[in-house]
């Protein structure tokens, strides 16, 4: 679904990204792991949009992507979420999973007036989602809940929750886990499989924890200094000496 070719991303003379190739297939839960400052969450940001690449190219299902901006990259099923969540706090997790773009076309007022019934209509089917979406996700009960009084571990899972409002094809997850307890971990973990299992969803996901990559992911990348350094499943990266080395070197 995803292919990246000699990707650079530079931040002034800091190569972050450092020529990285790599593809994502369709239907899988590819992992991205490497030590701190690899470019796991620039290469991230390369392809969701958030920054230009300094050269290379990203391609989708053929269709080259290379630094379209993050809502046309949305409307293609697109979907990144961050390292840290950011929900809208003084609102409920039911209207978080609401506010989520949808195809509205700028309404005037005046139309506003003339369509409210549609209005109300389409409010209502939004919110039949969202409460389909707090069920799948197993936390119904926080859904008057602010989701500024949530855990961290509710944040991630309300913003997996917001990938779910819309026609998602491809989801990278950045740390998920980060902070997370062992309890919530194995909650949004299953929700990952869920999601790819019965709706399809393709998903890349960079992860510290190995027992939730090992679990999840197949196959695994190993980045490091910018480049990727090794693939193949969890247990042959994690026996490969290269990327042994390269953990043991931060
Ligand atoms: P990872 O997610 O693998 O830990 P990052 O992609 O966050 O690594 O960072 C890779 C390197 O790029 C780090 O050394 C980081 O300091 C640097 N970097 C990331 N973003 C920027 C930026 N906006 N400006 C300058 N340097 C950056
Ligand atoms: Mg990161």
């Amino acid at each position: 679904m995803i292919r990246v070719e000699n990707l650079h991303k530079h931040f002034g003379g800091f190569r972050a990204v450092d020529g990285a190739s790599l593809e994502i297939a369709t239907g899988s839960i590819t992992g991205l792991i490497g030590p701190n400052g690899a470019g796991k969450s620039t290469l991230f940001n390369v392809i969701a949009g958030v920054h230009k690449p300094t050269s290379g190219r990203v391609t989708m299902d053929g269709e080259d992507i290379t630094g379209l901006p993050p809502h046309e990259l949305f409307h293609k099923g697109l979907l990144r979420t961050f390292q840290i969540a950011h929900e809208f706090p003084t609102m409920t997790v039911r209207e978080n999973l609401m506010m989520v773009p949808g195809g509205q076309s700028g309404e005037t007022l005046w139309n506003a007036w003339f369509n409210r019934g549609q209005i109300a209509r389409e409010e209502e089917a939004l919110r039949k989602k969202a409460d389909e979406v707090l069920e799948f996700l197993t936390i119904t009960h926080l859904a008057d809940e602010y989701a500024g009084n949530l855990s961290g571990g509710q944040k991630k899972l309300l913003e997996l929750g917001r990938t779910m409002m819309v026609e998602a094809k491809i989801v990278f997850l950045d740390e998920v886990g980060a902070g997370v307890n062992r309890t919530l971990l194995n909650t949004i973990g299953d929700a990952i499989v869920r999601l790819n299992k019965e709706r399809g969803y393709t998903f890349c996901v960079i992860e510290h924890d190995m027992d939730f990559i090992g679990r999840l992911c197949n196959p695994v990348i190993v980045m490091a200094e910018g480049k990727v350094l090794a693939e193949g499943s969890p247990e042959e990266v994690l026996a490969n000496e290269a990327v042994i080395e390269a953990y043991l070197g931060t």
